[in-house]
C-alpha cells in the first residue's frame, strides 16, 4: 500500500518547496520518511501517520520536534 506521501509535478509553485521528514527524528526506530510540496501538505500526512501508527496526539511539544525535524528537500 502506497499512502499519498508524494506530492510532485509542479514546478516552482511558491508554496515552500519540497519539503522532507524523517520520523526517526522523533520516533527513533522508524524508517518512513516523507515528502510533501510545502510543509503545510507534509504536516497533514505526518500527522496522521504520527497519530496511526505511533499513537501520538498532537501537542506543543510534538509540534516543535516536528519543526525541528522538517528539511527542506529541494
Ligand atoms: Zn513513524
Amino acid at each position: 500500500m502506497r499512502p499519498m506521501l508524494l506530492v510532485t509535478g509542479r514546478a516552482g509553485g511558491g508554496s515552500g518547496g519540497m519539503q522532507r521528514f524523517t520520523c526517526a527524528d522523533v520516533e527513533p526506530g522508524c524508517h518512513r520518511v516523507f515528502r510533501a510540496d510545502g510543509v503545510h501538505a507534509l504536516w497533514a500526512v505526518v500527522a496522521a501517520h504520527l497519530r496511526d501508527v505511533h499513537r501520538r496526539e498532537s501537542s506543543p511539544q510534538l509540534a516543535a520536534a516536528l519543526q525541528r525535524a522538517v528539511r527542506d528537500a529541494a
